[in-house]
């Protein structure tokens, strides 16, 4: 039903991509405006847990993400203070697998995608207004200028965390670490080729800025975690060029549709990264949106989607959110929460994992 309408997509990241392509699929025409200069992004790597994967095997990507993925074996929760694991989740029998990938080759298999299918990416194109077309898509980003044309502006929180990102050259075997320090953790997991991917995080009282692009010194950094095991340590030593961010919290956006609108992506629910879940739920926004329009149409389906997807998201940052307060716990509360978890690495090894089976068991193209 979407078929040979014209759709404008704002945005030409995970979000936009990813949706541009399944309406493509659906024989829209679409064109896809990004404002900067090239479809790329660096350094950065992503975890796209099987939600995410079961979306790009939907369109068409399974090959592509099998040949730049590099399977997860792991999720280890460790005593950043001592090295010692707290215990090992098992990822390996996730199915469709769970994955690290860099940024860039998620964005730059989606774009390959889009053009195949005759989706115009239009690049160096900042949207100022609507574009015409019978639907548009707002994937403009946590930043959003089209969350705001359809809801009143809605101050975002300092969460009273900044973080650290950077890439590494090292090998690492392919798990996910989660450093845990008192008011701080760390996760690392490798990428293909030899890069390990580093998010640090660090309590504090405040921050101005939210942009994701602030080079700081590598010191400060080091500084943060002085008291660190060795390992870690170690790991903080390689990196030469961080960027720093503040993490803020965003309010899930009330109106998310109109009658020729949707936001998808972070322009509607901006989340924290704790849960590793902004990019495969903005890709299980692109399946969900394009399949409620191809069942009942654009006036019936975007309201539909708007219905399905808001409930489901706000579970999922409520989930992220609560991850940074157990990482970070000092005291006796730590030393409880580091022996449950280990007990429940002996006991129910698969329990851990199972808790998450809400979220990595959904099926948004079913
Ligand atoms: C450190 C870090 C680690 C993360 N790790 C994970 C992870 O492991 N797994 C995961 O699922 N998610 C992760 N995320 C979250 C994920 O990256 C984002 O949620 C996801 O990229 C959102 O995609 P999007 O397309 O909605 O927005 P974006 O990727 O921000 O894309 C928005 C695009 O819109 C463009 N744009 C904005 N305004 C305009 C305009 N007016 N005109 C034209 N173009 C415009 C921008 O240039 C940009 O390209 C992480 C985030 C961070 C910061």
């Amino acid at each position: 039903m979407i078929a040979r309408s014209h759709v404008a997509v704002i945005g030409g990241g995970i979000g936009g991509l990813s949706t541009a392509l399944a309406l493509a699929m659906q024989g829209a025409s679409v064109v896809v405006f990004e404002q900067a200069p090239e479809i790329a992004e660096v350094g950065a790597g992503l975890q796209i847990t099987p939600n995410g994967a079961r979306v790009l095997t939907w369109l068409g990507l399974e090959e592509a993400l099998q040949a730049k993925g590099l399977q997860a074996k792991a999720v280890v929760p460790t005593n950043g203070l001592t090295g010692r694991a707290v215990t090992r989740f098992d990822l390996s029998r996730q199915t469709p697998p769970y994955r690290f990938v860099a940024r860039s080759a998620l964005i730059e298999m989606l774009a390959r995608a889009c053009r195949a299918r005759g989706v115009d990416i239009v690049l160096n194109h900042r949207a100022e207004d609507l574009p015409e077309a019978d639907l548009v898509i707002g994937a403009d980003g946590i930043r959003s200028a089209t969350r705001g044309l359809l809801n009143d502006t809605a101050k975002a929180r300092f969460t009273g965390q900044v973080a650290w990102r950077a890439v590494i050259p090292t090998k690492a075997a392919p798990e996910a670490r989660i450093w845990m320090l008192p008011r701080r953790h760390v996760v690392t997991y490798p990428l293909p080729g030899d890069g390990l991917n580093i998010v640090a995080v660090q309590e504090r009282a405040d921050w101005a800025d939210e942009g994701w692009h602030h080079p700081d010194d590598p010191a400060h950094l080091r500084e943060a975690f002085a008291d660190a095991c060795g390992p870690l340590q170690d790991l903080l030593m390689q990196v030469d060029a961080p960027l720093l961010w503040g993490l803020f919290q965003h309010p899930v956006a009330p109106v998310w549709v109109t009658d020729r609108v949707a936001l998808v992506g972070d322009a509607a629910h901006p989340t924290l990264p704790f849960l590793a879940q902004g990019a495969n739920l903005a890709l299980e926004d692109a399946a969900v949106l394009a399949r409620q329009i191809a069942l009942h149409g654009l006036q019936d389906g975007l309201p539909r989607y708007q219905a399905l997807r808001q409930p489901r998201v706000q579970r999922a940052i409520a989930t992220a959110s609560a991850n940074a307060v157990n990482y970070h716990l000092r005291g006796p509360r730590r030393m409880l929460a580091h022996a449950g978890l280990r007990a429940l690495g002996r006991v129910a090894p698969d329990a851990f994992i199972g808790r998450l089976d809400w979220l990595y068991g959904f099926d948004a193209t079913a």
